[in-house]
Parts: C-alpha cells; structure tokens; sequence
C-alpha cells in the first residue's frame, strides 16, 4: 500500500465508522422516543364552515356585493382559483395541505364523510360542552348558561398523574370560565379579557396585558380579537411547557355574524398560519417532537348560500361540522385510527358519519388514556 491509499484507507475507515456512528445515533433516536404521556394541543375556531374547509372561498358569496362592502377584487385574489385543491390551499394551507395529507380530515360532505354536532342546539355553548364532555346534553340550551354541571376531558386529564397542574385553556370568548367549569376543573382558564399575566409575571406578558387592554374592541366586552388570545397561548406554550393545551379563536364567528365575507376568510386564514406555526414549533421542540396530538375542529356548523352568516336549530345544515387531527409522524395513533377505519391518511373520502360527542373519548385514547365520566359520553372513533 503506498502512502496515498493508506490515507485514503483510514479517511475511509473514519468515514464508515462515522457513518455506522450516524446510524446508531438514529436508531436510538428512533428507539428512544419517548412515547409515555403524549402531549396534546385542541384548537377551536368558531363557526368556521365545512364548506370553506372542503371547498375554500366559495363563489356565490363572494360575488354578493351584501357581504363585501361592494369590493370582492381582494379577496379574489388572495382566495380565488377555479381549482378545489388551489383554494383550499390558499385559504387553509395546514389544515387542508399539511393535516390533510399526514394527518386525518374529517367532514367533507362532497364525499358524504359527515361530521355532525348530536345536540339540538346549533350554537357555541352547547357545542363546546359536546366537544370537551362528550355529552350533548340538551338541557345545555343558552350560551348563559352557568358553570357546566358536567366533567370534561381536560379536567379529567388534569387528574391524572403525568399531567397534574400540566392543562391550560384559552378563550377568546369570555364564556370558557363557564364552559370548562374552572373553579371545579382545577385548570386554568384564561378567557376574553382576562390576561396570562395573571399566572405568569414578567416584562413580556406586561406588554401582552397593555396590548390586549388598549386594542380595538368590535365584539365589546364579551370577546377580545384571537390576536392577543393566540399570543398569550404561544408565550405560555414556549415559556412553560403545558402538556394539554386548549386555545379558543373566536373571529371565524363573529365577522361571519357581521355579513363580512373577506374579514371571515381572513380570519380563517389566520387561524390556519397560526395552527402551522404551533406545528412547527411541537416539531422541532424535544418533549413535544414526535409525541403530540394536535386536533382541530369547530362548534357548530352554519347556514347555506344567503344562510351562511347565521347558525342554530332553525338554520339548515348549521349542525354540520368538521374537524382533523395531526400526530407523530411514525407508528401514531393516527395510523391506528386510519388502518382501524380502513383508511389512508389524509382528507377521508369514505361514506361515514361521525358526531362531535366522540371526540372528548377520542382525545383521551389518543393519550392512552380513557375517559369514564359519571355521564354518557361518545365513542372514541377508533
Ligand atoms: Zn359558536
């Protein structure tokens, strides 16, 4: 061996042992996943159609000079596309893209894969109870309501050992204090105008706390814009590391409520942005790679064509939701679901029905765990 094939030799050698090194490296990384006590983050924008979900911005509306101030050119050209695909894209890219390839989408009715709410109410309170207790009481019957009589899924997990003093929730509506019972949940519950602050002091949730004081206030006392509730979360989320994590966005609803098509699509698209980047964050944050749930879903349907603003029992296909679940990306629970519902990943195009008390069950099992409240509860749908 001359002198330049033994180094060529041992630069070899050094290269297979680094490579073998590499490899070893990931297969602990693969083994050493710690897959006990998975985390689990449930977002909420409310009254988002499945119609927009499944269809993007759709036409007829934004045509409709009514539900524009008379301009629809801007909304065109952000949303607009004569293809289905190209405008879920522009106006949903995570949910519709990303959760709608590796992970599970429920709810599009252009292929009869139904999600329905099995209260008879149609409107938020009774929805949210149904999403977190499983339980589509109907005596639920007011967003007034007082604080909910019945157990749900977070306070349940907040029983449990692994994630003791580890679940928070936040609104932008000031009705979850109620919804999620705080005082008996033992949770907390930060809603409408109240601030993070309260439970976590520092220069940054100061700032947060003024912001969210001085801002612009169109739905009065009752709901702050989901800006401020989507940044107390996140500051939360990075800063102290829940396990079981709720944010509630409200604006889908309300600009919906107001007739103002292009603010509704705004906020829908917002909502997505923020979905991603609370994605990208999990992904890329040891504790949270590889061991999160994420789901996503609505409160309740709304209205067709004119219908489309409003929502309740009297407003037709307004029971009508959908909603979608991301996980790890290897061996989930996701993949259990889908080869138990003898699915692909994806939006699902198969004939089915499925109800909005079943996800508080599902949300559980996705943890390990399951959820044995003192009332009827839905099935978990795997
Ligand atoms: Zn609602």
């Amino acid at each position: 061996m001359n002198q330049k094939s033994s180094i060529f030799a041992v630069f070899l050698a050094i290269l297979i042992i680094q490579n073998n090194g590499l490899n070893a490296q990931k297969q602990i990384e693969e083994v050493g996943i710690d897959r006990s006590a998975p985390n689990l983050i449930v977002i909420t924008t409310d009254g988002l159609r499945w119609q927009e979900v499944f269809n993007g911005m759709d036409f007829a509306l934004a045509n409709s000079k009514k539900f524009n101030h008379g301009d629809s050119a801007y909304i065109y050209k952000k949303y607009g596309s004569i293809s289905v695909k190209e405008r879920q894209a522009k106006l949903l890219p995570f949910i519709t893209q990303t959760m709608g390839k590796n992970g599970l989408l429920f709810g599009n009715r252009f292929n009869d894969n139904k999600v329905d709410v099995a209260n008879p109410h149609w409107f938020s309170y009774p929805g949210y109870n149904e999403i977190f207790t499983g339980y589509p009481d109907s005596a639920i019957n007011s967003n007034n309501y007082p604080p909910n009589p019945h157990e749900n899924v977070l306070a349940f997990l907040q029983k449990q050992k692994a994630y003791q003093n580890k679940v928070i929730a936040f609104g932008a509506w000031d009705a979850y204090n109620r919804i999620l019972n705080e005082a008996a949940s033992g949770f907390p519950v930060i809603n409408g105008f109240e601030n993070v602050s309260s439970i976590l002091k520092d220069p940054q949730t100061k700032i947060l706390e003024q912001l969210l004081k001085d801002s612009y206030k169109p739905f009065k006392e009752a709901e702050c814009l989901d800006v401020f509730t989507h940044h107390q979360a996140k500051y939360y989320l990075e800063t102290k590391r829940p396990k079981v994590m709720y944010i509630s966005y409200g604006e889908t609803d309300e600009w919906a409520h107001e007739g103002n098509y292009s603010a509704y699509l705004d906020a829908a698209h917002q909502v997505d942005a923020w979905v991603n980047e609370l994605w990208q964050w999990v992904q890329s944050t040891p504790g949270y790679k590889d061991n999160t749930y994420l789901l996503i879903t609505t409160d309740h349907g709304r209205g067709f064509g004119e219908g489309w603003t409003d929502h309740g029992a009297d407003v037709k296909g307004a029971s009508s939701i959908w909603f979608g679940l991301m996980g790890p990306e290897k061996n989930s629970n996701l993949t259990k679901i889908a080869v138990a519902l003898k699915r692909t990943m994806g939006e699902q195009t198969a004939n089915q029905q499925l109800y909005q008390k079943q996800l508080a069950a599902t949300m559980a099992k996705l943890l390990g765990l399951e959820f044995t409240p003192a009332h009827p509860v839905g099935e978990a749908i795997y």
